[in-house]
């Protein structure tokens, strides 16, 4: 049997984050009563005439330029003819051979490789509607989303394996969010996949008969989909039996895929140009606009964390996940210019309790409070256990770490006179020890300091305090 090579290219469908609708001055809120959100243009009544959206072009404008695509001065929206309830006037407006923007790219990486997805093209189109079933035993349609204004984009198919698949989506998605284009929100449909694949014999050029399928609505299931689909085609070719071209479907409870359709009853849509919208024309301000409002994709942010604030690659990555990570730690290092340090507190104690939704974040703490902390553990008047102790504190309200700090008198005790006599006490509390320490036993120094610890309830100067033992303990003084 030889070994095969997987090969799959991604189709994704992301909304665009206008308020109104794409030809139409109709609200894109989701979740609203069935067909609140409608007008005689999405309805499809004749006689209506589209208008398009100037904010969703500007938003497809900025995707395609974030993905490195050519932007075309001039494009075609087009009629894309086919029947079905949930789509009013017959067609969808979109792009077929002449779309605004094409030859892109996406950076991606799986197991720490970074490999280069090719972007084929991105164009604009409008959602349908959804079709409700079960309604008292009906079926009903909701045109809510007829008109929603989405960017479709069309991979190439470069991706190798179910893994590279979900990274170019994961990275996708990330990058859609970071720009302000889409809120990456897959449970409510406003970014959706469809994955197209194959097989080949190893080493071959040739690509094999792919099947694609339809809009699977979680990065685990795209992967797993994807992987039994693999799987799937190699025991037809083992068996000697050919891939027919299809749509199909995965079943997350079975994990398995299933028939839609075959390409003989593939849709010939019969795509002709929109006679209701004149050619888009995209000038160079247009872009020069948008391009500017992405100054800074996160991949560059990451590399300037790393080469210029000392960051790790895995804290850089960590922190450019989402605008608002960056937005907060850029804010909190610029209090306190210790990125590495900030970042460190970011990492490891801010994000744990931060909830992300679409392009906001909900943080537990302002970047205020953690540069003042990060100020007082760094400048030795409180110790990094205390710190942890204060920032539980602080958490959900609006106190400075410094005033927690004055009320709960956790001041670091750096006093030499107040430190010495306690350190006395101690030895004199532990003569048998002291003896030992003297006799040799050096080790029992952490001992000593952690009695010391101890007693303060942790708020003593730990470096001064191990000085100080070693002093009296060393001999030359006596106790
Ligand atoms: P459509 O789905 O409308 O027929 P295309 O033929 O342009 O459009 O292909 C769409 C997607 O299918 C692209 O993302 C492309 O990368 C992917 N694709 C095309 N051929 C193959 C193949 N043999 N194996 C895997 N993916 C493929
Ligand atoms: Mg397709
Ligand atoms: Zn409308």
């Amino acid at each position: 049997m030889p070994e095969y090579e997987p090969v799959i290219g991604l189709e994704v469908h992301a909304q665009l984050l206008t308020r109104s609708k794409l030809f139409c001055p109709c609200s894109t809120e989701f979740g609203k009563s069935p067909n609140s959100n409608v007008c005689p243009v999405c309805l499809g009544l004749p006689g209506s005439l589209p208008v398009l959206n100037a904010k969703a072009l500007r938003l497809a404008v900025r995707a395609a330029t974030a993905l490195g695509c050519t932007i075309q001065s001039r494009s075609i929206f087009a009629r894309k003819n086919y029947f079905y309830p949930d789509l009013p006037k017959g067609y969808q407006i979109s792009q077929y051979e002449e779309p605004f923007s094409t030859r892109g790219k996406l950076d991606i990486r799986v197991d720490g490789v970074e490999r280069t997805a090719g972007i084929t093209r991105v164009h604009m189109e409008e959602d349908a509607g959804k079709n409700v079933h079960g309604v008292g035993g009906d079926s009903s349609v909701d045109l809510n989303r007829a008109g929603v204004p989405l960017i479709e984009i069309v991979g190439d198919p470069d991706l190798r394996s179910s893994a590279e698949a979900a990274a170019y989506l994961k990275t996708l998605r990330d990058l859609l969010i970071f720009i302000g284009v889409n809120d990456g929100n897959l449970e409510e449909g406003s970014f959706r996949c469809d994955a197209n694949v194959s097989i080949r014999p190893k080493g071959s050029e040739e690509l094999g008969t792919r099947t694609e399928l339809k809009n699977i609505n979680s990065f685990r299931f795209v992967q797993r989909a994807i992987d039994v689909e693999i799987a799937r085609q190699g025991a037809i070719l083992d068996a000697g039996g050919k891939i027919d071209q299809q749509t199909r479907s995965y079943d997350p409870d079975t994990n398995k895929t299933a028939t839609l359709r075959s390409k003989e009853d593939a849709h010939d849509y019969r795509y002709f140009p929109e006679p209701d919208l004149p050619p888009l024309v995209i000038d160079d301000d247009l872009v020069r606009s948008e391009r500017a409002k992405i100054a800074k994709l996160p991949q560059e942010l990451r590399a300037e964390y790393v080469a210029e604030l000392g960051l790790s690659e895995q804290a850089a990555v960590t922190l450019t996940q989402h605008p608002e990570y960056v937005r907060f730690f850029d804010e909190a290092r610029q209090l306190f210019p210790e990125p590495v340090k900030i970042a460190n507190w970011v990492l490891t104690e801010v994000l744990r309790d931060t909830h992300v939704r679409g392009l906001s974040a909900e943080f537990p703490v302002s970047p205020e409070q953690v540069a003042e902390l990060v100020r007082l553990v760094s400048g030795g008047e409180i110790s990094g256990k205390q710190a942890k102790v204060v920032f539980s504190l602080i958490q959900g309200t609006s106190k400075s770490p410094g005033a927690v700090v004055e009320e709960r008198g956790m001041r670091v005790v750096s006093d030499e006179g107040e430190l010495e006599a306690l350190c006395s006490g101690i030895v004199r509390a532990n003569e048998k020890q002291a003896a030992m320490y003297r006799a040799g036993k050096t080790g029992l120094l952490g001992y000593f300091v952690g009695q010391a610890m101890k007693k303060t309830g942790g708020s003593a100067n730990p470096k001064l305090v191990n000085q100080i033992f070693q002093r009296i303990l060393g001999g030359s003084e006596p106790a």
